[in-house]
Order: structure tokens, then sequence, then C-alpha cells
């Protein structure tokens, strides 16, 4: 891990994708008695958009204890923990489509009341603006052609459109409340499915002839009937039929994190069920927009779509117990 200050990262600007600078502020009268300011680094160095970050929180000085944190991260709260070496780590998520910069904010409250402030600006000079639809047709790279039913792609039908915001806005409340929940899990992410995946986070796809949209989780073989299951431990928030995602299921793992399981054929759960890492929690199917039946697996950190991938790759300190 690297940490960046102002002074170094004023020679590296414009050299990278995103760039971290770490500037804490501290309070005046604490200068003198402070060796060392906090730093707050964020790995990975250059997140792009939808991805899960950690926090760093190092250099806290000793005498003067630190009795609270609080902080937050493109409009969302962090979570901060103690680790060995007298660090704090926290899980933060890069807006997708994110453009200029991304700033982290946290607040260290010490036991004599003086407060310290980190921060760190993650900066996206060479963001494109998302094209137009019309523009990119024909011409997006690497995009897969996918035919589906006019209604879907026409969207002129403004009742169609009222529903799909409402359903959106119904999914980015769940992950808003997630960040009140305390963390349910203790054990590493699970697969929802063994089976292969054919379509990752991000890749941009093309329906009926134009760019609809990037694609925002992870796609899943599966025939109609097969078992989709938990990736970790948590209680269902929503259980609804969506129109473009189909039969839904959306789980609140807590602090913060939400994963989601749609074009389902039947669910097998019900809001406020507590579920285990591993439980079958419905069958895959094709509802909603889709092609044929599969398993698109999405996930959130807050309102923050995220790379459900990013999950599978969570350690430690957030798994705190060993594989099993
Ligand atoms: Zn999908």
């Amino acid at each position: 891990m690297r940490f960046l200050h102002a002074r170094l990262a004023r020679h590296t600007l414009g050299a990278l994708g995103a760039l971290i600078v770490a500037s804490p502020h501290v309070a005046r009268a604490q200068l003198r008695q402070l060796p060392q300011q906090p730093r707050l680094a964020v790995e990975p160095r250059q997140p792009s958009g939808g991805s899960l970050v950690r926090l760093t929180i190092d250099r806290l000085g000793r005498g003067d204890s630190v009795v609270s944190v609080t902080g937050q991260m493109a409009g969302e709260p962090l979570h901060f923990r103690g680790v060995p070496g007298g660090r704090l780590q926290a899980l933060g998520a890069i807006p997708v489509g994110v453009s200029d910069s991304v700033v982290a904010r946290v607040e260290l409250q010490r036991q004599s009341g003086a407060v310290d402030t980190v921060r760190a600006v993650l900066r996206y000079p060479h963001q494109p603006p998302p094209a137009p639809a019309a523009k990119a047709r024909g011409r997006a790279k690497n995009a897969r052609r996918l035919s589906v039913d006019k209604r879907f792609t026409q969207r002129t039908d403004s009742a169609a459109d009222a529903r799909v915001e409402h359903e959106n806005e119904l999914a980015r409340q769940v992950g808003h409340r997630a960040q009140d929940t305390p963390q349910l899990w203790t054990l590493p992410f699970l697969r929802p499915r063994a089976s292969r995946v054919t379509s990752r986070f991000g890749s941009g796809r093309l329906f009926n002839g134009r760019v609809s949209s990037n694609h925002l989780g992870i796609d899943y073989r599966g025939a109609v009937g097969e078992p989709i299951y938990a990736a970790n431990r948590g209680v269902v928030a929503l259980v609804a039929e969506f129109f473009l995602a189909g039969n839904v299921v959306y789980i609140d793992h807590g602090d913060g994190l939400v994963t989601a399981y749609f074009h389902m054929s039947r669910p097998e759960v019900a809001v406020g069920d507590t579920v285990e890492r591993g439980q079958e929690i419905g069958l895959v199917g094709s509802t909603g927009r889709v092609t044929g039946p599969h398993l698109h697996w999405s996930a959130r950190f807050g309102a923050l779509t995220i790379d459900p991938a990013d999950l599978l790759a969570l350690g430690s300190p957030f798994v705190t117990a060993g594989v099993h």
C-alpha cells in the first residue's frame, strides 16, 4: 500500500488516470503535540466506477486516543474499524459513471476533544463523457448484440418509465437502509451459482442495435428452475416483480452492503427472513428484460451500484472468520 501526499501528487498530476491526494488538516493547536499527522489512503490506487475500495487511516499518534471516527465518501457513510498496527479501515465505493473527482472525508475525534480531519481526493481527469446512444450505434467495441421485445427498448411509454424509476428508487432505499444495519456476516462472500459467468460487470451491450446501458452486474448461466444461493448471511429486504429485472430478491448484509438476484422464476424467501450464506433463495428464470433464462447478480454499497466480483474478493478485516 502506498500513501501519497499533496506534494508528491503535484509531481504526478496528469500521469495517472485517477490520483489520490491525501491532505490532512489538523487543528492548529494540535500541530506541536502530534509528531505525525494521520494519513488516509485508498486501495486500489486507480479504482474505476463501480469499484469497492478499502480506506486506511494510519499515523493516529499516541497519547490522545481516538474516541470516535465519522466519515463519508461519494455521499455514503464510512464504517471504520480498528485493525492490527493501530490503523483504521473501512469500505467505500466509486460511483458508476464517475467524472471529475471522488472525495473521502473523515473526522477523528480525540479524547481531549480535538478533531483531526483527513481527506482523500481521487481525480478522474481523463474520463470521457458517455457517448449518446445514437452515435454509438454499431460502433461499440465488444458490445454484445441482443434482441429483445421492442417494448423494452422503445421506452415511449411514460407509465413504464415511471414504473422503472419507482423500482430504481425502491432498490436505492434498500441500499440506503443497509448503511444502518450492523454487519451480519463473518465469512467470505460466495458466488450465487456455480455455473459459468456469461457476462461480467461493465461490458457494453447492444439492445436491438442500440447501446442501452453498461452491464451493472454479473450474469450466471442457468436453466429455469435451477437453484440460486445467497452470497452471504443477511436479511431479505425486498421481494418484488420489477419491469426490467423481473422477479427480484434483495438481501441486506449490513455495513452498507446489499446483493440482488434478478429474473427469478420463483423467489423462495420473504421480506424479513434471515438467510444464511449459501442458502437457496429462489430459482433461475427469464422474467423481466431477458433473452433467455439466467441469473443476473448485482450488488450495492449504500445507494451506489458496485461490481459483485469485488465482494468475492473481500478479505480481512471485513471478513473475520476463515474460509469454510
Ligand atoms: Zn445481467
